[in-house]
This record gives C-alpha cells, structure tokens and sequence, in this order.
C-alpha cells in the first residue's frame, strides 16, 4: 500500500493520554506504611511449582507475595471474597496506569463495580523502571498461560498452565467442581514478569525476570478478598511456558494484619458512583 503525501505529517501528530490519572483518589500510602509497621502475621500460603494456591485477605489487612528458593514468576487472580463477580479488571488497570503496575498503583475491579480491590505498597523491583528492550515488570498486558492458547499453536495437552493452576485452586476452595470454578479465572497481573512489546513487530515479548530470592511484592487489601497465585510453569520465563522444561520454585504469600486502630480515619472504597442507567 503506497503512503499519502502527508504520511510523515500524520505520524508525527503528538499521542495524547488517553487516561490523564491524576484525578484518580490517590491511596493514603503513608497510613498504610504506618499500620503495615505494627502488623501481625495471620497466615501463609505456598504455591508450589506449576501449582496455585489460594488464600484470604480480610478488609484492611496486608498480603506480600515473596519469590522464595529461585526466580519465579507468579499469575495472580483476584476476587472480593464476598461476590465473585466482582474481579480483577486488567484491562482497566492497565488504561489507567500503564502497561505494568509498582508501588502506590492499584488493582482495580471488574465493571460495574470498578473500585480498587488492592493498592500496591512496596515492590522491591521498583528500581527496574523501562529496559532498553521496553520491558519492564509486573505486567497487565499478558492473560495468563492456558491449555486451549497452547493447543491452538502446538496441539499439546498441558495441564499446569497457570490457567489450569487458578482453575484446581479455586476449585478447591470452593469446593467446587472445575466446570464451576474455571469461568471465574481471569486475566491476572503478572507478578515478577519482564514483559513488553517488541518496536519492531509489536508482539509481547518476555525476558528472564530480575527477580531474585527475597524478592517481594506488597498489597493492602481495600475490601475483603480471595486471592489465587500460580507459580508459573514458565519458571523465570527465561525461555518458554506451557511446558515442563523450566526450572520452577515456589511462591510464598503471607498475610498481616494491622493492629487494632491502626487504620484510623482510613475510608473503604466505595462502589463505584455511576448510577447505572444507562440513559435510560
Ligand atoms: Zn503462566
């Protein structure tokens, strides 16, 4: 196809925000990191590698997703424990902070409750930022490895895509059937992920994830949540996933609790304040 005249012209025309975010409610970050100072822990939960586990977060509490034994990259579901309706909104997260989350970013819910479920409060990759290739950490721009994407492309049967990792997990605490619980798994943030777009093509590219042991990523809880995490069986994703051949470890969440009247003065997030009719 020949360019028009004004080709150069028309690609030079500056990008505008499409969500200027500075009027978004900002977290009170400073009454979190206060209360997360005096908090107690209250659980833990272990995803082995090429698994999920499942865990709660009460209202108000704290939950840290640490990466343990080796670099592991982890596909995190979230829901409020109370309606499973209202879930991770990737897409949104993504349009309203950019293509991978840090600390003082939220996780927001699905429409049209479209409220923070979760604020970031510490990352110890902060200090990454934007690599030379466009990668960078902690992506809203992939889903999450799944069996049906994995046979599209290879006809494989692969059972411990984090897809399927969230599916058994959440089945389990609900104590339902996988048919039931796998329409409930969604997109995820990809935690420890080095992700982006290549220039050239476009296409979503990962790299080996600077994560090191120790490593951790903090949350406070803005309403009552159930979580699910898989380690990843692409590992560090270093090289491919939905397959067995990465090296895998585990990822450990811990859950705290501040303590009593730590969060003075703290509002919970409301629903969302659009009254739903639609013109009509
Ligand atoms: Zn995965």
């Amino acid at each position: 196809m020949k360019a028009p005249e004004d080709a150069a012209a028309r690609r030079a025309v500056t990008p505008v925000i499409c969500y200027p975010n500075d009027t978004l409610p900002r977290p009170p970050m400073a009454l979190y990191r206060a209360a997360r100072a005096g908090a107690k822990k209250i659980g833990e939960a272990l995803a082995a590698p090429r698994a999920a586990c499942s865990f709660e977060v009460p209202q108000g509490c704290f939950f840290r997703i640490t990466s343990v034994e080796g670099p592991q990259v982890g596909d995190l579901n979230l829901w409020n424990r109370n309606d499973l309706g209202e879930r991770f909104y990737s897409g949104k997260t993504r349009a309203l902070h950019g293509t991978h989350l840090t600390a003082g970013e939220r996780m927001w819910s699905s429409l049209p409750h479209l409220r923070p479920m979760a604020t970031i409060l510490e990352d110890t990759l902060g200090w990454y930022g934007i690599d030379a290739y466009g990668g960078a950490v902690h992506d809203v721009i992939g889903t999450r490895c799944d069996p049906y994407t994995g046979n599209l492309l290879s006809g494989a049967q692969y059972h411990h895509c984090c897809h399927s990792n969230l599916t058994r997990a959440l089945a389990d605490h609900l104590g339902v059937s996988l048919a039931e619980a796998e329409p409930h798994v969604h997109d995820v943030l990809n935690v420890f992920m080095c992700t982006g777009f290549t220039r050239d093509t476009g296409q979503y590219f990962m790299k080996a994830s600077p994560v090191r042991v120790g490593d951790y990523l903090e949350f406070f809880a803005e309403i009552d949540l159930l979580g699910a995490l898989s380690a990843c069986p692409g590992g560090d994703c270093s090289s491919e996933h939905t397959s067995d051949a990465a090296a895998c470890y585990p990822l450990l969440v811990e859950v705290f609790e501040p303590a009593e009247g730590a969060l003075a003065g703290w509002e919970a997030p409301l629903p969302n304040g659009y009254d739903g009719s639609h013109g009509r």
